[in-house]
């Protein structure tokens, strides 16, 4: 099993799949088989098995598949131009950060976010705002570097992306302005941050 194996292996525990299902993924989502194609590693798995199945299997893992598709987006949008990540070494690192699910500059999560940005509306934005939805969004560290190289991403609100812009560098970003963010997110909140500040 080579790298990119065990990556796909280890993000496709998190759904409850039996192993056809997890055939038609990897071969529809990963390797982008065509369905004829994986009628016939479907039936190599099993020899009863046929184009119906494989019909049958893409409506069984819809929802899998667009979760997959969903990130994808993420990396075509960014990472196509960047030749040194494959699609899974991208997916390991967003699975893993969206897990945590915060700022990694002043540690805002995203259920706050949704707090201050959807549900109370307690920072008024326009809807024409294109980050009025207040997801995390992918940021590179070291903006002059042009590059979205995995080492150089992380996941960051949309106010310290937006205000840190490609002006100001990650270290005076973290000592100086995150904290700051913080108080302000705590200030529309009227409470604490639940995170501590990312280091
Ligand atoms: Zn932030």
């Amino acid at each position: 099993m080579d790298n990119k194996d065990q990556i796909i292996e280890k993000y496709l525990k998190r759904f409850s799949i039996n192993e056809e299902q997890k055939i038609f993924i990897k071969c529809y989502s990963f390797e982008r088989k065509s369905f004829k194609e994986i009628e016939k590693v479907l039936h190599k798995y099993d020899n009863s098995k046929t184009y119906k199945d494989v019909q049958r299997l893409n409506i069984e893992c819809n929802y899998y598949v667009n979760e997959i598709q969903k990130i994808r987006n993420k990396f075509t949008d960014k990472r196509k131009d960047d030749n040194n990540n494959s699609f899974e070494s991208f997916l390991e690192w967003y699975s893993e950060e969206e897990e945590n699910g915060c700022c990694g500059y002043c540690g805002v999560t995203q259920n706050e976010l949704h707090t201050i940005f959807i549900e109370s509306k307690v920072l008024p934005l326009n809807d024409k705002v294109k980050r009025s939805s207040g997801a995390l969004e992918i940021e590179r560290k070291d903006s002059l570097n042009n590059s979205y190289n995995i080492s150089n991403l992380i996941l960051a609100c949309p106010l310290c992306n937006n205000a840190k812009s490609n002006l100001i560098d990650e270290a005076s970003w973290r000592n100086l302005f995150a904290p700051a963010m913080r108080k302000y997110y705590e200030q529309l909140l009227g409470k604490s941050l639940n995170n501590p500040l990312p280091k």
